[in-house]
């Protein structure tokens, strides 16, 4: 089971199924919403995937798909997100997991948006 957990300790998510896959995003729109310069994902089937607490919902365009994005509706941690590109999926920000070291990342997606000051530091 993975564990992951907001910086307040109010939204906390279990994960019991295996992850399907596992990737930094270096885009753009992750770097906003992450407030870092690369978002660490976790994809899982939604199934097994539970929630404690209160997150808030953000809804944006992420390619041809939309993105719900959840973020603690306490602290503004960035926690989980639902892509509607990949129905029944979701994707767990590596950021919040509780044992970073679940997180062994196999590809990165939109290098060429990197932040200049991050390139070669993967
Ligand atoms: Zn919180
Ligand atoms: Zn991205």
């Amino acid at each position: 089971m993975i564990k992951a957990k907001c910086h307040c300790g109010k939204v906390s998510t279990q994960a019991t199924s295996k992850i399907i896959s596992q990737f930094l995003c270096h885009c753009q729109t992750c770097q906003k919403i992450c407030g870092g310069s690369r978002l660490g994902g976790l994809m899982f089937e939604d199934e097994g995937f539970s929630v404690s607490g209160e997150t808030t919902k953000y809804e944006y365009q992420g390619g041809e798909q939309k993105i719900e994005s959840h973020f603690c509706s306490n602290c503004g941690t960035p926690m989980y997100a639902y892509p509607k590109i990949a129905p029944g999926k979701v994707v767990l920000k590596a950021n919040s997991l509780v044992d970073s070291s679940v997180f062994t990342p196999e590809k990165s997606l939109f290098k060429e948006e990197a932040c200049p000051w991050d390139k070669g530091l993967v």
